[in-house]
């Protein structure tokens, strides 16, 4: 197991970002440094009550900027760099796919290019010390596309991407990987499912449908709403890339999936299904104070939609002695308390928006 005393997170100020510093923060010794943009899905207001503990510092910057990111690199000198800066959002993808490019695919080459050349230093002080420094990259289960019913992608399995955002993030994967072939930079890379939780930026399905039931407005549903996601906390997914950067082994990818083959039961959401839930969520959070049932009101679908992915996480649950812990029908009810009472954020993030 690998020490994690001083983390570089990129991304921190956002949605997976601002629980994973949680995560590390409390584990003694563990020191964090967040490198984020600030853009319009990196909240301060997620991050803000850290700053009273003595082991996290902010710093803001762009991962495209080399010599900001190389700068904050050789004052904190990390034995980790946990890279999650990313654009996000699928339907922004398609609007205007440049800034995907030059954050997802420019950022990772970036911090790539940043990592190797600080190794590098490193290794002629130290090769023990060198060997030891470790990337994290974050994916998505997105790279595969669309798989049918009953598959599951394994890691290896062949890229297939439908969005900008999921083509991107599978430029930047090939990256990463290429960096472990060509330099030898030992890296591991993490591919999560869709995430879900507080502090997940309003423009996404559920705190999106969330806060448009608790205000008694509809709630838009995509096309038939049949699309299948693998739905995982993020508490869970933050667990999963404290794991792998830990004890995953330089070189291999690991899926975190809620759902896996061999798990029993397999249980699949439809999107239809996961909103009526939050609808049926926020209904009994307001009983009393509101007779509206939330309305779900169809509306066309988004381009190139994926209809089903679907993640084989069992070599994480092996080797990284991962698993998931929060059954979907809870972890929905609490999420949706959680916007509930968090009105100050909301209001912050729709600033933003
Ligand atoms: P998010 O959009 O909530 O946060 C992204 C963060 O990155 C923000 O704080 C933003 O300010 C920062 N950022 C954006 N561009 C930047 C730049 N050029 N330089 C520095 N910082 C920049 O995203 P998230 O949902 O927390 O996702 C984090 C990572 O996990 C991403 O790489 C994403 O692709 C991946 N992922 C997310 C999910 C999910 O369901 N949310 C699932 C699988 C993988």
């Amino acid at each position: 197991t690998r020490p994690l005393q001083r983390v570089l997170v990129t991304g921190g100020a956002g949605f997976i970002g601002s629980t994973l510093l949680r995560r590390l923060l409390a584990r003694t010794g563990t020191r964090v440094l967040n490198y984020d943009a600030l853009t319009y899905a990196g909240l301060i207001e997620s991050v803000v009550d850290l700053a009273a503990d003595p082991r996290y510092a902010f710093t803001q910057g762009d991962v495209v900027d080399a010599a900001r990111l190389a700068e904050e690199v050789a004052r904190f000198r990390p034995d980790t760099l946990i890279h999650l800066a990313a654009e996000s959002h699928v339907d922004r993808s398609i609007a205007e796919p440049a800034a995907f490019v030059r954050t997802n695919v420019e950022g990772t080459a970036t911090v790539l290019r940043v990592w190797r050349d600080y190794r590098d230093r490193v290794s002629h002080e130290d090769a023990a010390t060198a060997d030891s420094l470790r990337l994290v990259h974050v994916s998505t289960d997105e790279v595969y596309g669309s798989l049918p019913v009953g598959e599951f992608a394994v890691e290896g399995a062949t890229y297939n991407p439908s969005s900008p955002y999921s083509a991107t993030k599978a430029a930047a994967d090939h990256l990463v990987r290429s960096y472990g072939r060509t330099y030898g930079m030992p890296a591991v890379i993490v591919c999560p499912t869709n995430n879900y939780g507080p502090r997940q930026f309003p423009e996404k399905l559920i705190p999106l449908a969330t806060l448009r039931a608790l205000r008694g407005e509809p709630i838009p549903l995509y096309g038939d709403g049949q699309q299948v996601r693998d739905w995982l906390h993020v508490e869970d997914c933050a667990a999963g890339i404290v794991a792998a950067a830990e004890r995953g082994r330089a070189g291999e990818t690991y899926h975190l999936s809620a759902t896996s083959p061999g798990e029993t039961p397999l249980d699949e959401w439809s999107n239809q299904r996961v909103v009526q839930a939050l609808a049926d969520a926020t209904d009994a959070l307001q009983s009393g104070a509101s007779e509206r049932r939330a309305l779900i009101e169809r509306v066309a679908d988004r381009p190139g939609h994926d209809r089903r992915y679907a993640l084989d996480s069992s070599k994480a649950r092996r080797e990284l002695a991962w698993r998931p812990t929060r059954p979907l029908a809870e972890g929905l009810a609490e999420t949706a308390r959680w916007y509930a009472e968090n009105q100050a954020w909301v209001a912050a993030a729709e600033r933003r928006g």
